[in-house]
């Protein structure tokens, strides 16, 4: 096991795994720009690293000043969180030339399942459902029209290095076509340098069910459920859950399995997450993050797992704690997020928190890195928190929410309480009947102040 572990990330996320390395005997290795030397992560970490300055570029996301922060205070091995270098190919790679271990994928899983074309004929040969579309890329919008008519308006149009919602843009008919295409391929290169875009069809009324899955990297895996994250804004998720109110324990088997057994073919080491759209009791594939995502805590509350412990045990050659027979569902659990932003146009609003009280009690976890006194950064995400609550079933769940948003105390700055407070007065969240679109629609309807 190591000895030390260094984490290439900030805020909430970075708790999170100085705690499992806590609790495993196990050193923790903080690293900041100049913008967060009193920053959460730095004061709980054992030692810490100043490593550039405020912009992420020359921070958090710079090789050369990560690695010299491992070779300084002797960490074997980086957990990259979620976010920044977490899905970096290149940068797995070159930790590996340095002797280091990356907690994660290996950079071939990582290349594979980021380009999300590549991700998409790999799932169909491994098997799994994939959105019916364009058999790979698609290049002219000559081609782009002859897909619309084979597979009806609406499609939607997606960058194949697409990622955060962006470059992807709906077309409703063929005259829309020329445009959405056009654009798509303009964000996905100025975003994220490459213009190849796919053509899927556009799904109505769906819901996001994405299934955790968990490798040992030697050809044994597991799943552990759905979450259910339809509720979105601008395709980012605000609100999820486990398990899927609209999810049987057949389907969630099933699913499961396929999964499952495309992890263990392809010897997929550590926390990956395989995300389906799911309309009409069929699952169709969009994509895999190969990482930690941010509401994972839904999937530890209900199967009593700690997902980063075990990303730290694969990581260093050890087996998974679990098989597919240990890992039962006991009750329901949601997250919100509570990001810095000011209703109703969710503006960022960065600045100083004068007070600040997390809510507790049975079945609540607040994960995040605020303390009174402490001021927010302009130059980075505007997530200050997550609350997740864990009840016997649903109905308790959200009461347990309700109640504890009640109790949550940040002074100082906006944030996205009031919607949850608005959210849980509604029908179609009360009952669970909700699909990718429904918040959207509700946003226009109610645009909360
Ligand atoms: P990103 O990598 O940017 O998160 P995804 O491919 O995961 O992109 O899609 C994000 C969201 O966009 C989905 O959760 C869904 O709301 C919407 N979306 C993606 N593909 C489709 C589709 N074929 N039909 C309808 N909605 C889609």
């Amino acid at each position: 096991m190591f000895d030390k572990i260094l984490i290439a990330n900030r805020g909430e996320i970075a708790l999170r795994v100085i705690r499992a390395c806590r609790e495993m005997g196990i050193g923790s290795v903080a690293v900041h720009s100049t913008a967060d030397a009193d920053a959460m992560h730095v004061r709980m970490a054992d030692e810490s690293v100043c490593i550039g300055p405020p912009a992420s570029p020359s921070s958090y996301l710079s090789f050369p000043a990560i690695i010299s922060a491992c070779e300084i205070t002797g960490a074997q091995a980086i957990h990259p969180g979620y976010g920044f270098l977490s899905e970096n190919a290149q940068f797995v790679q070159i930790v590996e030339d340095h002797g280091l271990t990356f907690i994660g994928p290996t950079a071939e899983h990582i290349r594979v399942m980021g380009d999300k074309i590549t991700a998409k004929d790999t799932m169909k040969e491994l098997g799994v459902p994939c959105v019916p579309g364009s058999d790979g890329g698609v290049d002219t919008v000559e081609d782009a029209l002859k897909i619309g008519e084979e597979f009806g308006y609406p499609v939607i149009i997606k960058a194949t290095a697409g990622g955060g919602g962006k470059g992807m843009k709906v077309a409703n008919s063929a005259e829309e076509m020329k445009s959405a295409f056009q654009t798509a391929r303009a964000e996905g290169k100025a975003n994220f340098g490459n213009p190849d875009v796919y053509i899927e069809k556009y799904l109505t009324t769906p819901r996001h069910i994405e299934i955790q899955v968990f490798g040992d990297g030697k050809g044994n895996a597991v799943h552990l459920g759905e979450r259910d994250c339809s509720l979105q804004r601008r395709h980012q998720k605000v609100f999820e859950e486990a398990p899927g109110p609209s999810i049987t324990a057949e389907e969630r088997a099933r699913i499961g399995k396929i999964c499952a057994d495309a992890c263990a073919r392809i010897n997929y080491i550590g926390a990956g997450t395989i995300e389906f759209l799911y309309e009409n009791g069929e699952f169709y594939f969009i994509e895999m993050n190969t990482r930690l995502q941010v509401e994972h805590p839904v999937t530890e509350a209900i199967f009593g797992q700690d997902l980063v412990r075990e990303q730290i045990r694969v990581a260093a050659g050890l087996p998974m704690s679990f098989g597919q027979d240990d890992l039962k569902i006991n009750g329901h659990a949601i997250e919100v997020r509570i990001n810095a932003e000011k209703l109703p146009n969710f503006s960022p609003c960065p600045g100083k928190i004068t007070q600040f009280h997390a809510p507790g009690g049975l079945g609540v976890r607040m994960d995040s890195a605020l303390y009174d006194g402490y001021s927010i950064p302009p130059y980075y995400d505007s997530l200050i928190g997550k609350l997740i609550v864990h009840g016997r079933d649903r109905p308790e769940a959200l009461a347990r929410l309700a109640r504890a948003l009640g109790e949550l105390i940040v002074d100082g700055v906006d944030t996205t309480v009031p919607l949850f407070h608005a959210l849980l007065q509604e029908e179609a969240v009360l009952s669970g009947d909700y699909n990718i679109h429904w918040l959207e629609h509700w946003l226009e309807d109610n645009l909360v102040g």
